[in-house]
């Protein structure tokens, strides 16, 4: 039920809230958004629309969120951002222990462009009371490198190459680094190879196929003799979206059972 969130205090839980790249509405999946809860801290990577409604009714703990981390801002990777921000807000005015949880907090928000988040804030501003919360929304632009680090978690980011060559960089890849394990959140890429840098020793590799082919990214992986854990296919292109289990078996051939195609609401344990 929501309400009752689950208790993840030492376990490293990874749930997709949506697994489609920018199609138009689908039925049964969202635009691209996943959690990370941690010792009872909760990152977002990505913000999809109907990323907070998907995580609250998956009985995720939304007033512990910590850092909201942006790969780029197309809609289909920040649509739900002023909504779930919006949604902390209202569960912090119907739920005295989410008002608790989120009194004098800092919410950290890591986005490539902010002029995007000027736009967001002043969508806010014209909400329910001014947007006036008890909590405080601290953006950044960031660069390449460590750009979150605490509660056992560190975040490096990387430029890809999906939104052109061009500097200031818009569009990035992540790794988040959870005590001794690894996820990699490829984003919105031009080829794979823009994310080699993070791969060394991957637990979980969250990779996109909006833009590319399941077997290519699988045969570019062997080549590359990276260690991956688990390979989760994410943000579906037409291929997956159209017949997911025929996308699957190709890769499959290729890497075994290592191999799964993300659904709205799949939780990873890490
Ligand atoms: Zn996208």
């Amino acid at each position: 039920m929501p309400g009752d969130v689950r208790d993840n205090t030492e376990k490293a839980v990874v749930t997709l809230l949506g697994s489609c790249s920018g199609t138009e509405p689908m039925p049964g999946r969202h635009h691209t958004s996943f959690t990370i809860e941690y010792r009872g801290r909760l990152y977002w990577f990505d913000a999809g629309e109907c990323c907070s409604y998907t995580a609250h009714l998956n009985r995720i703990n939304l007033p512990a969120t910590e850092a909201i981390f942006i790969s780029h801002t197309h809609m289909d990777h920040i649509g739900g951002l002023p909504n779930l921000l919006w949604t902390l807000r209202k569960l912090s005015s119907v739920s005295p222990d989410a008002f608790c949880s989120l009194e004098d907090r800092s919410i950290k928000v890591f986005i490539p462009d902010l002029e995007v988040w000027d736009g967001i804030v002043k969508l806010l501003s014209g909400t329910e009371g001014g947007f006036h919360c008890p909590f405080k929304l601290h953006a950044k632009r960031y660069g390449d490198g460590l750009i979150y680090e605490g509660n056992g978690i560190n975040v490096f980011a990387l430029h890809n190459r999906h939104l052109g060559d061009s500097s200031p960089f818009k569009s990035y890849s992540f790794r988040a680094e959870i005590g001794a394990r690894s996820v990699v959140y490829s984003g919105d890429v031009r080829h794979i190879e823009d994310c080699e840098p993070l791969l060394d020793d991957c637990d979980m590799l969250l990779m996109e196929t909006g833009h590319h082919e399941v077997e290519d990214v699988c045969n570019w992986l062997v080549k590359s003799g990276k260690r991956i854990g688990r390979l989760i296919f994410v943000h579906h292109g037409r291929a997956i979206l159209d017949a997911p289990g025929r996308e699957l078996r190709k890769a499959r051939k290729i890497l075994g059972d290592k191999v799964a195609i993300a659904g709205d609401g799949m939780v990873l344990h890490l």
